[in-house]
């Protein structure tokens, strides 16, 4: 018989979100007249702008005729996108459109970037954490050193003590919404030079950020051009978590050793992967993501992401009257609060389910650090949100 990678076999037998729906399909089915109200919705709600409905409209049409037509397109990204993201998102930063690749998404491209690091490199994951970074070094059997993120150190960890190979960074951070300062970013960055590991940044809540002195890449930062990989994503930014558009930028300068101790650059490392596993972003999706960066598409995609923040902001206020000492919601679309007299979060999770209809994400399930926490989204409507949240208070304060 052929066999299996062993490794699967150690993943969480379910993802955190397939557990959330089956307790809540569970209580609507015992209760069939409840009504439920999602605060843990982790995508976005809101219609893409129509700058990006516009230009994606132009391109089916383009499609459509033979002059115009569009098959297969270059596997990094067509360079109208590579060099509107260059112009846009890193003006001044040296990044150049070579180091730019267009994918489907930032799940994958995060997932997928193991592709070309060895099995051997250890891990540094901030707990808690998006699962996926975790799940897919299980998958390939690397060792994971989880690095705890609390009030104390700001929700941002703490260097470590000892050499890992490669650490995951995520700020505007999911689940917690903290954000890093230029500060304790160089701290990070100056322990990857220091150390010759590498830092993959991933940004995909950039576009969340409105105070002027959080950074929004990691090459703002000297240096990290020489240890750093970025992931962004149009997911969040412009609502395209269902027409998929990301994109990944490896600097040139950045290398890892081979076996034989050969310094090999991960630019075309990456390259050489996407092009043999991956055929590109859809023609339609990159004219779409090309008019995120028009001058109405700036204007559009800003007001849609303003009214998150509007609600999130909702929320935290909320959350904080509640005593429940919420982080997040400024500058990122999550919150995360103290569950009331530090009861397990999937306790608060069933208790606030079943006595009130709201869902939110039980902390623990980001990993052991989440324990205690929940985490809220600001993508419902601010009337159901705020809904939610006076439910949510009443039910503290009769506890
Ligand atoms: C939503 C999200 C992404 C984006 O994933 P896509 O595959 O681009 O939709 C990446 N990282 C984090 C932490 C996210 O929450």
């Amino acid at each position: 018989m052929s066999s299996i990678n062993d490794n699967y076999l150690s993943l969480e037998q379910r993802y955190l979100f397939v557990e959330v729906a089956s307790r809540v399909a569970a209580f609507c089915q015992k209760n069939p007249s409840a009504e439920i109200i999602r605060m843990g919705i982790g995508d976005v709600t809101q219609p893409i702008a129509p700058a990006v409905a516009q230009a994606m409209h132009k391109a089916v049409e383009d499609c459509c005729h033979s002059e115009t037509f569009h098959g297969y397109g270059p596997e990094p990204g067509y360079d109208f996108l590579r060099e509107a993201i260059v112009a846009n998102d890193y003006a001044g930063l040296g990044i150049k459109a070579s180091e730019i690749f267009v994918s489907d998404g930032a799940k994958s491209d995060t997932g997928n970037i193991g592709d070309i690091f060895s099995a051997d490199n250890v891990i540094g994951i901030t707990d808690p954490v998006y699962p996926v970074y975790v799940d897919t070094n299980t998958m390939a059997g690397r060792r994971i050193v989880f690095i705890p993120c609390n009030r104390e150190n700001g929700f941002t960890g703490d260097i470590p003590e000892e050499r890992l190979d490669i650490v995951y960074l995520c700020y505007p951070n999911n689940p917690t919404g903290a954000v890093i300062t230029k500060e304790k970013l160089k701290a990070w960055v100056d322990y990857a030079l220091r150390n010759n590991s590498i830092i993959f940044y991933d940004a995909a809540y950039e576009a969340f950020i409105r105070d002027p002195k959080i950074p929004h890449s990691i090459y703002e930062i000297e240096g990290a051009k020489r240890c750093a990989i970025e992931f962004r994503s149009f997911s969040k930014t412009a609502g395209f978590t269902g027409i998929r558009c990301a994109f990944t930028v490896v600097p040139e300068e950045l290398t890892a050793l081979s076996a034989d101790g050969r310094e090999i650059s991960l630019n075309q490392l990456w390259d050489r992967r996407q092009s043999c596993k991956f055929n590109g972003a859809s023609y339609i999706s990159q004219r779409g993501a090309e008019a995120v960066y028009s001058p109405e598409g700036k204007i559009q995609v800003k007001a849609v992401i303003d009214g998150y923040l509007q609600t999130a902001s909702l929320i935290r206020e909320s959350l904080e009257k509640a005593g429940l000492n919420p982080i997040g919601g400024e500058n990122s679309p999550y919150i995360w609060a103290q569950t009331p007299g530090g009861m397990p979060s999937w306790d608060f999770f069933d208790l606030l389910l079943n006595k009130t209809g709201v869902v939110i994400t039980p902390g623990a399930g980001f990993g052991q650090g989440g324990e205690g926490y929940f985490r809220v989204t600001a993508f419902n409507t601010k009337a159901r949100s705020l809904e939610a949240m006076e439910k949510l208070t009443e039910l503290v304060k009769s506890l």
